[in-house]
């Protein structure tokens, strides 16, 4: 390692070889290197809503008077409105800046240096970016060959020094459920879960009913996804009325924006538009799946989320993605350990799919 100098001497020495974490592709960075013109690109890397959000969000913000004054910092009437949503309680009820920011925030109640997170790998890359931030060792389980969580592995994993064992469901970038049996059995234990529903809408599986009943379960959702609203940021966790109030002394005040307010409350009054983009999705998705699996060359997995998992069995996941982005769509592709040459494909609209399948007959398997 090269010899640190002048203030970089200071920083954390564990953070010096912090590798950051990858996030999807702007296409603003894109502007000029590729033939296509940003406005038409096609955005299948990050699992947004191509429908975009409800048009009264739109409208509200346009008319919202009252940016100049922060938001409430105890959130009273955003954790009322996820009540009426989520069905749970609002004192079991914090929202952050995105899930991520409450994932952020979880592991810094709970880990102190040392301290182990389990992760079931492939998995959502927020949660090692976090639990090391933190400081936390991470204990990773692998899933199985159809990338199922390993319960009995996750078991053997626990130590004295366990302090939290995340579950994404459906899991990200894979798309698979875990059953509600198996996160019951991982409660029993009592060591914290976090069960991350960021898909919940187009799974439409759920624990977050049970949130009441458990002193160690914590679920997370989000509106990026499904609500379309990735951009401003904002999403919720359901957890035990002590956590919840530990988290909300701990957050940053301020933490979720004005706009994002007006978002959700507009959002939940215009829930049955929502839901129609999120079948229409689901839908789509199911048509993907078979049109991918017609691609000799690709091998994709069953998905409940609104991206589809795909083998690379022959080229390159890396080379699929450049040629496809020389031709404005964006997805995403993973070439690590666990995950040798794989891509994910983000739902979009019927004629995304369209140019996409076009695109990729053009391009790969060479
Ligand atoms: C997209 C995603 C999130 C959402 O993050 P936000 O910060 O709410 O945008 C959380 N968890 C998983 C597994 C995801 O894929």
């Amino acid at each position: 390692m090269p010899k640190k100098e002048g203030i970089e001497k200071l920083i954390r020495p564990e953070l010096a070889t912090f590798g950051g974490y990858s996030a999807a592709t702007s296409p603003e960075t894109l502007e000029g290197k590729i033939e296509v013109h940003i406005a038409s690109i096609i955005k299948l890397d990050a699992n947004e809503n191509l429908y975009g959000c409800s048009p009264r969000v739109m409208r509200a913000l346009a008319s919202y008077p009252n940016f100049n004054i922060y938001p409430d910092d105890g959130q009273t009437r955003l954790r009322k409105l996820l009540e009426g949503y989520s069905g749970v309680n609002a004192r079991h009820i914090v929202a952050g800046g995105g899930s991520n920011q409450l994932i952020d925030l979880v592991l810094r109640l709970f880990i102190s240096p040392g301290d182990e997170v389990i992760n079931c790998v492939p998995t959502f890359g927020i949660y090692r970016f976090s639990a090391e931030l933190c400081g936390g060792s991470l204990v990773e389980v692998s899933r199985d060959e159809n990338f199922a969580v390993n319960v009995s592995a996750v078991k053997a994993a626990i130590t004295k020094k366990t302090k939290i064992i995340f579950l994404a469901n459906p899991n990200n970038p894979t798309g698979t459920l875990i059953p509600q049996s198996d996160i019951l059995e991982l409660l029993d234990i009592g060591v914290p879960v976090l069960v991350d529903e960021a898909y919940y809408e187009f799974s439409g599986e759920t624990i977050a009913p049970l949130v009441s009943q458990y002193q160690n379960l914590m679920v997370l959702r989000t509106f990026s996804k499904w609500a379309g609203l990735a951009g401003l940021r904002v999403g919720y966790g359901l957890f035990p009325p002590k956590i919840a109030d530990y988290l909300l002394r701990i957050k940053m005040p301020y933490n979720v924006n004005v706009a994002a307010l007006v978002a959700v409350e507009e959002s939940l009054k215009d829930i049955d538009y929502l839901m129609d983009t999120v079948k229409a999705i689901v839908r789509e998705r199911d048509r993907l799946f078979s049109e991918l699996g017609k691609v000799e060359w690709l091998k994709p997995f069953p998905s409940q989320a609104n991206f589809i998992f795909c083998q690379v069995l022959k080229g390159k996941a890396g080379e699929i993605r450049q040629k496809l982005q020389e031709k404005g769509i964006l997805i995403r592709y993973f070439d690590q350990p666990l995950l040798r040459n794989f891509i994910r494909i983000s739902v979009g609209k019927p004629e995304h799919t369209d140019t996409l399948m076009k695109a990729l007959r053009e391009t790969g398997g060479s």
